[in-house]
């Protein structure tokens, strides 16, 4: 980066030792840079002003007056000491105070002069007031500049003077300092083609707009940019860990995936599946390691696509392995992948935290010396102790539980890479997956096996409670079963163990026995119990299951019609998006029934709608990403990546992908960057990427 880029923000005039310790510290603003890069979130158009009168009743919102001081004075001692002064125009008076600072505040301050002051509306005793206002000489604002800029600032910035207002005039400090002192950092025909602002004209009129249009175009180029860098970076990454890493070739899809094409595939794969596998399929072949993300629906059939990826390894000569996040949704891809498989010439254990030790060793030797070929389990296949022979293909499910250290340390297991096939369920927007899972490839399972009926779902209140049970007899009559799921979040756990006790003894009362049998799972089960009881209902054994989200994932009751879920409100989209598809998986309509409370925030009604309203997992994840933002919606893993400054995953999904285009076209012809108009991307690229752990070492 340049030097005057670089420049320590107390250089800046109006920034002394102190205020500099506080920009650092509150807004992580060291340079020059770091302050140009704080950018206002929002505008205020300064030709408009509220009257008084009507400014007094908006509380809490900020506003903007003018008028005259008309009295101003200092009461109190010492620390409740305050100054107070009186506004007033033609419509009425409003108080403004001080707490603090008050010593060089009085003295600035002029009566009968008028003043643009900004602020919050708030009652104080029993007058309106604005404390600590943004407040300036009506003679000395500028008239050309019509939008006044808004910064985030916080409470201690603004004691020393620098809300925003005093950002703000940090920055008019700044600007113009800047002329040709930005160095452009994108290629010129880039900014030619995008019709671009320069990088220069671009901050300049972020922080000091002329009008609106050009907010609009500095926003629009700064974001790209920034978008533009992450992209770059993410497809680098790709490219470094493609050349370092050979991958197995799996020549031929191999006589046992025919035999199994042929002999035993139970239903017509869907075209998304199909054409998935082809993509699968080509990656394994061509001698780099694959890394690749397979995005399907509840319900889509990621299980078969696993097994017949599984089956070309094998085919191959190599081994494979599939791990599942808990040891229920191990046993059942267990169980399913040998059902399956069944009469094919190979051999399929199952390796948990539980297998007993005789059977952990015979396996373990087994795998070692390559008598075994396929592999399912949790996280224990990641053990140091687990050797395979020539693992080939590594198939995780449900990636959202699995770390990028988790799959760095499987790579360890192997000389070179096994390839690695990640599925999750958890639909994630598409601009969104370019970004968090940049350095991997995508593939998308978009169709449903033919012959499902769409769940019927509906939100019931308290209130309803008799009728919703009644129904659930109705159903259990005709022979279905009944998921009742309970939220379980950790900070609340013995309350949420509690609701999820007395809602099982409710339901035991109003199903008694021994017309109704009754399952209950919980986290706080041993896992022999748990697994008990959930193979109870799973042999329909029982008729209803109560249960917290344990059963969130994968598990798969194709009798269970109804899934009635507590508290609805209190769970994420996507959770209860997950929890409705664990019915509707067999020929019987199923439905999915929400009971929240009577009280719901607007956030909770508008989940709720949603979830009425469709059943398109992505869609869900779309209105999912819109209120919770991108670093919610993936948890703290790789939030770092999404730290964005000014663009906004959620809403700019298009210049998201309209930057990975113009990315990957300049990788394409420059892979390296070392053409001479490429070399100031390779250098901020390196700026940016400082103090970033080495990517291309682990995924
Ligand atoms: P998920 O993607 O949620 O893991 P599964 O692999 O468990 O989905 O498949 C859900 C159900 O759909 C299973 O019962 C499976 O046998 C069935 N299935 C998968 N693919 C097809 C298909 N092409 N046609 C019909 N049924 C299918
Ligand atoms: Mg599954």
């Amino acid at each position: 980066m340049n030097a005057f880029l670089q420049t320590p923000i107390e250089f800046l005039k109006g920034v002394g030792p102190q205020r500099a310790e506080l920009l650092r510290k509150e807004l992580g603003i060291y340079s020059y840079h770091d302050l140009l890069s704080h950018f206002p979130f929002r505008y205020v158009d300064r030709s408009v002003y509220l009257p008084i009168a009507m400014a007094a009743r908006e509380l809490q919102a900020p506003v903007q007056i003018r008028g005259r001081l008309t009295s101003l004075e200092i009461s109190g001692k010492g620390r409740h000491q305050r100054l107070s002064g009186r506004l007033q125009d033609a419509s009425g008076i409003i108080e403004l105070l001080w707490f603090q600072g008050i010593k060089w505040i009085r003295p600035s301050l002029k009566l009968n002069v008028e003043y643009q002051v900004y602020g919050k509306i708030k009652m104080y005793g029993n007058k309106c007031t604005i404390a600590h206002p943004e407040i300036q000489e009506m003679e000395q604002t500028d008239p050309n500049k019509g939008l006044k800029p808004v910064y985030s600032s916080t409470e201690k910035l603004g004691s020393k003077g620098l809300h925003s207002r005093g950002i703000e005039k940090l920055l008019t400090a700044l600007i113009p300092q800047i002329e040709r002192k930005i160095p452009e950092n994108l290629p010129l025909d880039l900014i030619r083609d995008l019709n671009l602002l320069s990088r220069e004209e671009a901050l300049r009129q972020i922080h000091y707009p002329k009008n609106q249009e050009l907010i609009n175009r500095a926003s629009y180029r700064l974001k790209f940019e920034e978008l533009f860098f992450l992209q770059l970076e993410l497809l680098l990454r790709k490219q470094v860990s493609l050349k370092k890493n050979e991958g197995f070739v799996f020549d031929e899809v191999g006589a046992l995936f025919m035999q199994f094409y042929e002999e035993h595939l139970p239903f017509e794969l869907t075209s998304a599946q199909k054409r998935v596998i082809r993509e699968i399929r080509a990656d394994c072949k061509q001698g780099f390691h694959m890394n690749r993300l397979v995005q399907g629906d509840v319900g889509s059939g990621k299980t078969i696509v696993a097994l017949l990826c599984m089956l070309i390894a094998v085919g191959n000569g190599y081994q494979a392995a599939l791990m599942a996040p808990t040891e229920i949704l191990a046993q059942q891809h267990f169980e399913s992948l040998s059902e399956l498989s069944q009469g094919l010439p190979i051999e399929i254990r199952k390796l948990s935290g539980s297998s007993k030790s005789a059977e952990r060793k015979e396996i373990l030797s087994d795998l070692a010396e390559g008598k075994l070929q396929i592999l399912v389990g949790t996280h224990a296949l990641i053990e140091d102790r687990v050797r395979f022979q020539n693992l080939g293909l590594v198939v995780i499910d449900e990636q959202h539980r699995f770390g990028v250290a988790q799959r760095a340390k499987l790579w360890k297991k192997n000389k070179r890479p096994p390839h690695v096939l990640v599925m999750t369920a958890t639909p994630i927007p598409r601009t969104l997956a370019m970004t968090l899972y940049g350095d991997l490839d995508i593939s998308v399972i978009d169709e449903l096996p033919p012959g499902r009926k769409p769940i019927t779902t509906k939100h019931f209140f308290e209130k309803d409670r008799l009728s919703v049970f009644g129904f659930m007899k109705r159903e259990i009559a005709k022979g279905r079963q009944v998921y009742v799921v309970y939220p379980l979040i950790a900070e609340s756990e013995t309350l949420d163990y509690n609701n999820l006790q007395e809602g099982f003894e409710a339901i035991s009362r109003s199903f008694p026995l021994p017309e109704y049998q009754v399952s209950i799972v919980h986290g706080q089960m041993k896992s022999e119990v748990k697994e008990f009881e959930m193979k109870r209902f799973v042999e329909g054994q029982t008729h209803i299951m109560v249960a917290t989200t344990v059963i969130e994932v994968g598990v798969n009751v194709p009798n269970a019609s109804v899934m009635v879920i507590e508290s609805a409100e209190r769970f994420g989209l996507s959770q209860l998006h997950q929890l409705r598809g664990r019915v509707g998986r067999g020929a019987e309509q199923s439905y999915c029934m929400l009971m929240t409370g009577n009280k719901l925030s607007k956030e909770s009604k508008k989940r709720l709608e949603t979830m009425v309203k469709t059943q398109d997992g992505f869609e869900i994840a779309e209105v999912d990403l819109e209120l919770r933002g991108p670093g919610d919606l993936m948890g703290t893993q790789q939030s770092g990546d999404l730290d964005l400054k000014i663009a906004n995953l959620a809403t700019d999904g298009p210049l998201v992908a309209l930057a990975r285009q113009k990315a990957r076209l300049i990788l394409e012809d420059d892979p390296e960057l070392i053409q001479e108009k490429n070399l100031f991307l390779r250098e901020h690229l390196a700026q940016q990427l400082k103090g970033k752990p080495n990517w291309s070492k682990i995924s």
